[in-house]
């Protein structure tokens, strides 16, 4: 059976797409190809088209018939966000709202949104569950929203069924090397860590060191890539079943600082990495870290990868991979 991988050629649709193969679901991937790359394309057919696009997008639910979605193209770059907002608007809500209204006009056809912890904003009640009010602080926080309360909407009015995964910062890279990440310029902070330790760049800009956590640098909870991708097929299959909820946060429940990511990759890669410290950047919150307590009891999904240096290394092994390669 099909399922509509729409960015499916980008950094977290291909782990989908390897999942969703392994498990006996047959990824067509749709993309532009603005962000993804087709090397990454390894599980099933490539459809090139926008989302924006409703003549390209009818074509292809016609001609594959899949009987549900997943949808993670999106512009999904908080700095980008703060200095282009038209492009997040334009993308990622516009193109999404077309995306939604060819689904619900065949049929309804059942969606999982990709959206982000960004929603959350500035928080002081940590960690995070789903029922955590909403304030972004960037205008990508703000596209996700728009797009989850459209879906909610659409619930309600039309019986649309979708549920929303908020996720954490993703990270690493399939164990197996079969895709990872690759973006350029990086906009990450462990790829660019890893660029800093392989001797691309002399030193990391660490955003801010005045936040009111221990080090004074943001915290987040990454999550192996992986395991976002497992949770997709997971809640995929409980949507069809009619079992799953509208909204769960995807994360560890720990929390890391930005100079404690340093101080594992170093261990990972054995060198040291010389940082530098530079104002906040706009739009960032301080601490972010899940409460993803609600799709472990609702749906048994939780986190393989726990250990830190364990997925750091597979991102720096699929960083060495890439430049050995290119
Ligand atoms: N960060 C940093 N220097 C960089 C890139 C990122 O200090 O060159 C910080 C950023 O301020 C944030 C964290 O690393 O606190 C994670 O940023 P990233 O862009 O990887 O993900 P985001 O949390 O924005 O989705």
């Amino acid at each position: 059976m099909n399922v509509l991988v729409v960015g499916g050629a980008g950094y977290i649709g291909s782990h989908i797409c390897k999942n969703l193969a392994a498990n006996g679901w047959k990824p067509v991937v749709y993309d532009n190809l603005s962000r993804g790359d087709r090397r990454f394309v390894l599980w099933g057919p490539l459809v090139e088209g926008d989302i924006r696009d409703r003549g390209k997008l009818q074509e292809t639910i016609l001609k594959y018939r899949p009987v549900a979605t997943i949808h993670l193209a999106a512009f999904a770059y908080v700095g980008e966000s703060n200095e282009d907002p038209r492009i997040y608007y334009n993308n990622n809500v516009v193109g999404s709202l077309t995306l939604i209204d060819a689904l619900s006009a065949n049929g309804n056809l059942p969606m999982v949104f990709s959206s982000s912890c960004t929603v959350y904003g500035n928080q002081s009640n940590l960690p995070l569950t789903e029922s955590h009010p909403v304030a972004p602080i960037n205008p990508y926080g703000n596209s996700k929203l728009t797009v989850e309360n459209i879906l909610a909407d659409y619930r309600r009015a039309y019986g649309f069924p979708s549920t929303t995964l908020r996720y954490f910062n993703a990270v690493g890279a399939d164990p197996d090397m079969e895709t990872g990440e690759s973006h350029n310029p990086e906009p990450h902070l462990i790829p660019i860590i890893l660029e800093v330790a392989y001797g691309d760049k002399p030193h990391l800009t660490v955003f801010g060191n005045d936040y009111p956590t221990p080090d004074g640098s943001c915290v987040r909870d990454y999550i192996h890539v992986s395991d976002i991708a497992r949770a997709h097929v997971l809640v995929l299959e409980e949507l069809l079943k009619d079992n799953a909820k509208p909204l769960y946060n995807l994360g560890t429940g720990v929390g890391y600082s930005v100079l404690e990511i340093v101080r594992a990759v170093e261990k990972v890669a054995k060198v040291q990495v010389p940082v530098e410290f530079a104002p906040r950047r706009a739009g960032d919150p301080a601490t972010l870290y899940a409460d993803a307590s609600l799709i472990q009891d609702h749906l048994g999904w939780k986190p393989e990868y726990m250990e830190l240096e364990y997925i750091i290394d597979t991102a720096w092994r699929w960083f060495k991979k890439e430049r050995i390669g290119s």
